[in-house]
């Protein structure tokens, strides 16, 4: 046992799991075993967890909802933190409303529609948590989080507390500059008051043109590259011929070529190759350099 375990067992007890396999929590249905795996339910909690690793200097992950991930078949060495269900509360304050960063994404955009809050309706339809979206700025239709958010709670590598305004937390497209390590806990979204009934609208407008583009049943990670500047990642995965490109278990979707799919059993190394393989093929054809945003997590030796 390692001293960075006998600490957390003698504070957590059972509740810290050892190689805790991460598959089922992605929504890839990929990855190998979390080294040690805690799930926190207070933020003195989190804190303990973080001085400790920080202390033992082992790092820690923190995982959402595991919905833009793609855990390594050999697993994540170290700590994985996740975020219990105390963080899910959701309060409405005025034209405010305050999540818990383990919230899912879609309860908040539901919740602000039902209070006829306006300015996340872009949000209908992106899986993961509050924390998630928050990290990597999630977005579509022209929208996109940093657009709405006032300010972020959070605990640091090191373990202490830290509120940042929006203008600290870096945000560009689909990332955000929050600071290594630095575990979120909260959010505050500024919105706009607005006719439910004419936000109601609008998502269901973008819930329709979502089901049109994007592949269905088969587990996914959502969109795999970015845009480039003016372009769309998947024409140029269509225009390689990867549209439908199959490697082992795991395929490029034949319904939108920046979604790759697992088709039963894939492995992280497959979804990899294909990524390796797409970013040369469009390279070599277009000069174009993909940047992934499928986050690509856990120990890739070989
Ligand atoms: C079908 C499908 C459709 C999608 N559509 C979209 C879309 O339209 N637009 C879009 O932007 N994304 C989309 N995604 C991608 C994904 O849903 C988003 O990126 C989502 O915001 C990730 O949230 P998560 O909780 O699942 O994060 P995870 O995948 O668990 O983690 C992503 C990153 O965030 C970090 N993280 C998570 N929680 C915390 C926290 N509390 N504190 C600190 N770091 C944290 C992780 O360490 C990791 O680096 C889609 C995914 C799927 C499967």
């Amino acid at each position: 046992m390692t001293e960075l375990e006998r600490r957390l067992c003698g504070r957590f007890g059972n509740r810290l799991q050892t190689g805790r396999p991460l598959a089922d929590l992605t929504s890839f249905g990929i990855g190998g075993p979390a080294d040690l795996l805690l799930v926190v339910e207070e933020v003195a909690e989190l804190v303990f967890a973080l001085c400790a690793a920080d202390q033992a200097g082992v790092p820690a992950f923190c995982l959402g909802a595991g919905t833009n991930l793609l855990v390594s078949d050999r697993g994540v060495r170290g700590l994985v933190l996740r975020l219990g269900r105390t963080f899910q509360q959701l309060r409405i304050d005025g034209s405010r409303l305050i999540a818990g960063a383990a919230a899912p994404f879609g309860r908040v955009v539901e919740t602000a529609v039902a209070a006829g809050l306006g300015g996340l309706e872009f949000g209908e339809g992106i899986p993961g948590s509050v924390g998630g979206a928050l990290v990597m700025n999630a977005g579509a239709f022209g929208g996109e989080l940093a657009q709405v958010v006032r300010r972020v709670e959070g605990v640091t590598r090191a373990g202490v507390e830290l509120a940042l305004e929006r203008e600290q937390a870096g945000f560009a497209y689909r990332k955000s500059g929050l600071p290594g390590g630095f575990v979120v806990t909260a959010a505050e979204f500024e919105l706009t008051p607005a006719d439910p009934a004419s936000l109601r609208e609008r998502v269901a407008v973008l819930r329709a043109r979502r089901q049109a583009r994007q592949p269905s049943g088969l587990p996914n990670a959502g969109s795999v590259f970015k845009n480039p500047p003016g372009q769309f990642a998947g024409r140029l995965l269509e225009a390689v011929g990867l549209k439908g490109y199959r490697l082992g278990r795991a395929a490029f979707s034949d319904r939108h070529a920046n979604f790759i799919v697992n088709l039963g059993g894939a492995r992280a190394s497959e979804v990899r190759e294909l990524v390796g393989l797409a970013s040369r093929r469009v390279k070599d054809r277009f000069d174009v350099s993909l940047e992934p945003e499928l986050k690509m997590v856990g120990d890739w030796s070989d």
